[in-house]
């Protein structure tokens, strides 16, 4: 068996096989605890991870066991949001950790490279590192040690949490020797900083604290020392991500301040519970470049010997300090500082404490019936209390979107922190729609209104089929719609205008018969006319061609023949006057002269004077 390279040293980087089974092929990062080395699996010809551990940490016995117990724990967690531990085990003294290689980058290097991540890549990161916890806490596992570096993002964008058994094993190491604090203070949850056992929501507070990170680019606590950083922990608040980037939402303000709150009774009780938030208000969040992208478009890395590697972490303690007390000689100076810390943050804890329990924290909760939910959340959140939204439900008076109910209701006196639920009103209740298509518009809108619809006349059209004043179709057709809408209708205006047909000079059934036809009435009227025979169409009002609305009644002239009068009298008349008047009435003239006479004046006529004539008729004059 070949010697690893002692972790740390110069020798890191040589090919050396560990266990007979390993093949180190580089290092991948040196951390707190050890270093990560991307290795070759000879027996499984896959890549791995391995993670060694430092010497100094080997020679601790307490330490090692608890190393072993969760190692073994931390292997036997299989999910796709946890980095998978294949194998353990010492060689030489020294401890290691077979991990599945993940190809992609530390959250951390993304933070560095980008500055900060845009809502739905946080949300997204958040969401899937709690699928992770989530399942490590059913398994009675606590990370402990939640921060942007155990968080690694695949080049495919799934989120692999990392550092789980060493944080645990660590921990409690740390626990049972000394009672200190372990973790990265940064990250630390109130109760771990009082040195109180983690649970699950220790790791909420954590990831709280992360998603400020991810969302501003900046931590909320920071300070010379760890102790000035344990010390806002207990005594402040973590600020809302928006008051660093006014960009960020105010669902994420209220995300991070749930699971930062300082009680973790108050935090989200689970990661699922969490989780279901974070689902909640990702789908309104601003579209952004996937995780997968914001890995694949990070510059290359070259390692010290000029390769291109893909997984190379940036050396991150500068970002993060732990806590912690180790059995390194060259820290045992440390110690002391350690125990000062200890002893301010006791102070802390104490003042915690009375600041809890001894002043009462309460609010009222304010009336909120009426405004908007977005409003209320707010309100809510800026009273110090934790908000839920529930299911909406229907009202009548209640707009869409504003809050219809609070619980406890306003007035409700209650401990700061405790969580206020709104019911939001999805406003009108829905009703169906009934069909109204053919009906009179009388008669739908009755229908309409005792569905509590309104009808609103949207078009008038003609139509062949549906008579003048009844409803072609309307919008919508069917289905449901909030009590009190209104349905839009098309009115028919009967059929289309159409030409009148020609007529004129037909005989008088048959017109009517072709007007009738083409859908008018008739009316007819009779009139003289000199040059259309009796009986036949003399004229059509409108004229014919003109477009005119169906139904339209059309006037029909008719002829009775010529006109009739009683025969002038032509009597005493000069040839020339006699002629003039036939003319006039349109009579025609048979002038005889009288034998013997000049014949220049009429002495009589035939029919006589008063004789009933028509247009066209002959008279006869006698001219003397
Ligand atoms: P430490 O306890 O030293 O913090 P970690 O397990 O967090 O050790 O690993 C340190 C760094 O090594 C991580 O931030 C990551 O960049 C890299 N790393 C850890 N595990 C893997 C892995 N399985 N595949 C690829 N890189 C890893
Ligand atoms: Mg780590």
């Amino acid at each position: 068996m070949t010697q690893p390279a002692p972790p740390g040293g110069p020798g890191g980087h040589a090919l050396v096989t560990l266990d007979g089974r390993y093949h180190i092929v580089e290092r991948i990062a040196a951390g707190g605890m050890g270093e990560v080395f991307r290795a070759h699996d000879a027996v499984l010809a896959r890549e791995v991870a391995i993670k060694v551990l430092h010497r100094s940490l080997a020679g601790d016995q307490a330490f090692v066991d608890r190393f072993r117990r969760e190692a073994r724990a931390a292997a036997g967690l299989s999910h796709p949001n946890i980095v998978d531990v294949y194998d353990w085990g010492a060689v030489d003294g020294i401890y290691y950790m077979v991990m599945e290689y993940v190809r992609g980058r530390a959250s951390r290097e993304l933070l560095n490279q980008y500055g900060n991540f845009e809502p739905a890549q946080a949300a997204e990161l958040v969401r899937q590192t709690l699928l992770g916890l989530g399942t490590a806490h059913h398994r009675g596992l606590v990370h402990r040690d939640i921060k942007p570096e155990n968080i690694l993002i695949t080049t495919d964008g799934v989120v692999k949490v990392t550092d789980f058994g060493l944080a645990r094993a660590y921990a409690d190491g740390r626990q049972t020797q000394a009672g200190t604090v372990t973790g990265t203070v940064q990250y630390l949850a109130p109760e771990q900083i009082r040195g109180e056992p983690s649970d699950p929501r220790s790791d909420l507070y954590s990831l709280g604290v992360v998603t400020y990170e991810l969302l501003t680019g900046k931590l909320p606590f920071t300070g010379e020392t760890a102790m000035s950083i344990a010390y806002k922990h207990l005594s402040d608040r973590v600020p809302k991500p928006s008051t660093v980037l006014a960009s960020v939402p105010e669902d994420l303000d209220g995300f991070v301040a749930s699971a930062t709150e300082r009680d973790r009774e108050l935090r989200p009780e689970s990661a699922g519970a969490m989780r279901l938030d974070i689902e909640a208000i990702a789908p309104a969040l601003p579209a952004a470049r996937s995780l997968a992208a914001l890995v694949g478009d990070m510059p290359e890395v070259l390692d010290d010997d000029g390769n291109v590697t893909e997984a190379v972490a940036v050396a991150t303690a500068t970002a993060t300090q732990t806590i912690t007390r180790t059995v390194r000689t060259r820290r045992r100076r440390w110690r002391r500082g350690l125990a000062v810390v200890l002893a301010v943050v006791a102070l802390a804890a104490t003042a915690w404490t009375v600041w809890t329990y001894a002043i009462p924290h309460k609010a009222t909760v304010p009336p909120l019936v009426g405004a908007t939910v977005n409003d209320a959340r707010s309100q809510l959140v800026d009273l110090g209390f934790a908000v839920r939204i529930a299911d909406g439900r229907y009202d009548l008076k209640v707009a869409k979107g504003s809050v219809l109910r609070v619980l406890p209701a306003s007035g409700a006196i209650l401990k700061r922190g405790e969580t206020v639920t709104l019911i939001p009103s999805l406003g009108l209740p829905p009703v169906d729609v009934p069909s109204v298509a053919g009906k009179p518009l009388d008669k739908a809108r009755a229908l309409l209104s005792k569905n509590d619809l309104t009808l609103s006349v949207g078009k008038r059209a003609y139509d062949d089929q549906v008579p003048a004043g009844s409803i072609i179709n309307q919008d919508p057709a069917s289905g449901q719609l909030p009590q009190g809408s209104a349905v839009t209708v098309v009115l028919s205006q009967g059929p289309a205008p159409r030409p009148i047909p020609k007529v004129v000079g037909k005989d008088q059934a048959v017109a009517e018969q072709r007007l009738a036809a083409a859908g008018f009435s008739v009316s007819s009227q009779e009139a003289f006319s000199n040059s259309v025979a009796a009986g036949r169409v003399i004229s059509v009002s409108p004229d014919a061609g003109t477009t005119t609305p169906y139904g339209t009644t059309v006037t029909l002239s008719v002829s009775k023949g010529p006109e009739t009068f009683p025969v002038p009298d032509f009597r005493g008349l000069s040839r020339g006057a006699a002629q003039d008047l036939a003319a006039k009435d349109g009579l025609v003239l048979d002038l005889r002269a009288v034998p013997g006479t000049s014949g220049s004046l009429v002495w009589s006529q035939k029919p006589g004077v008063g004789t009933t004539v028509r247009y066209g008729d002959s008279i006869t004059l006698f001219l003397v």
